[in-house]
């Protein structure tokens, strides 16, 4: 049987994944973007107490079965409290038991497991698969640069939707780059367009700082473009939490012992997921002097819900502004809005008392 390869929608990340398998010389159903069908027919079918991500995977794969997917390739976690350990095992039940048989390949996030997964699906060679990770660790990272940008441009904008414009230009334009010797021409063209667009540089304005679980923080559809929407109300945002950061902790482990050092008047002991990492980073924009802290999480996430009360408690002592929305399937978009709303005032309330103080 000839294997035509699918994998869980993740944001912009998509692109990346989509050539890997690609350049692999795989025959890839690359997951459509996420609606709200996709995860109401994930929900439908996924236990309705796992988190959140699991079911919309679950509607992401349903998609690209019908297309003709047959084999999955999921990330796992090897340890921790994190419920990722289990999901490909979910997920595998939860199909088989609704009709479709596929093979899932699970890999843990070591190196020599990812190597030896993609031998087991793939005729490439060693040489073949180094240039296969090389050329989609190049887009990843392009598509973080790019994220990065629109987080500065679009509050700085001077015309309407400039920023949001070129940002879907240059990720189709990515996607349709399937030649690495293309690809540095292609992100001197974009990066130079982006330069063109007419912004108030010294503009002063309010920032807020991007917190949690990492999917739900870094995929604009799950978290109906919350990034977007703060920028075009003028305010900066900041995320610390994507890929690359969770790729460098995976090599730099012992930033681990840092945060833990850091955040221990407030927590003592690991929670799984990206737990720690949320408080270290909302203490991290305290004293960075920013205006206001969102925390994104997908419901039943434990790691997330777990440290929810030490961010309440940080906000409470420090005084700054937080929001902490909790997503999924039932959460509707103009209940999003509204919450977002009424919180951009209390940031830009606090950011005037802020700067009449000094
Ligand atoms: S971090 Fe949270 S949402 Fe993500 S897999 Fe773990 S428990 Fe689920």
């Amino acid at each position: 049987m000839k294997l035509k390869i699918t994998f869980p929608r993740w944001g912009n990340y998509t692109i990346a994944f989509k050539t890997l398998f690609k350049e692999l010389g795989l025959e890839v159903i690359s997951p459509e973007k996420t609606t709200s069908q996709t995860i109401i027919e994930g929900a439908k079918l996924a236990p309705e107490m796992y988190c959140f991500p699991l079911k919309v995977n679950i509607g992401n794969y349903l998609e690209t079965i019908k297309k003709g997917a047959n084999t999955i390739f999921m990330v796992t976690a090897l340890g921790g409290s994190c419920r990722l350990r289990y999901y490909s095992a979910v997920q595998d039940k939860v199909l088989q038991e609704a009709g479709h048989n596929v093979n899932f390949i699970t890999f843990d996030q070591s190196p020599k497991d990812i190597f030896s997964k993609i031998k087991e699906i793939s005729a490439a060679s060693p040489w073949q698969i180094f240039k296969a990770v090389r050329f989609s660790f190049k887009k990843l990272r392009l598509i973080e640069k790019l994220e990065k940008i629109a987080q500065y441009y679009r509050p700085r904008q001077v015309e309407g939707t400039m920023t949001d414009k070129l940002l879907i230009e240059a990720l189709v334009g990515l996607d349709r780059t399937e030649k690495e010797k293309d690809f540095p021409k292609f992100k001197k063209e974009i990066l130079k367009k982006f330069a063109k667009i007419k912004i108030e540089k010294n503009k002063n304005m309010p920032k807020i700082g991007l917190i949690g679980e990492i999917y739900t923080v870094s995929d604009p559809i799950i978290n109906f473009e919350v990034e977007k929407k703060l920028g075009q109300e003028g305010i900066e945002v900041h995320r610390e939490m994507d890929l690359t950061y969770h790729l460098k902790k995976k090599i730099f482990f012992w930033k681990d012992w840092v945060i833990q050092k850091k955040i221990k008047p407030y927590l003592k002991s690991t929670v799984g997921g990206h737990g720690r990492d949320a408080i270290y980073e909302m203490l991290d924009y305290v004293k960075k002097g920013f205006d206001g802290i969102i925390h994104l999480l997908p419901a039943f996430c434990m790691p997330e819900v777990t440290i929810r009360p030490i961010l309440e408690k940080i906000h409470q002592e420090r005084k700054i502004p937080f929001l902490s929305l909790s997503l999924d399937e039932q959460v509707a978009e103009a209940g999003i809005n509204t919450r977002l709303e009424a919180f951009v005032d209390v940031v830009k309330n606090y950011y005037k008392y802020k700067k009449k103080r000094l």
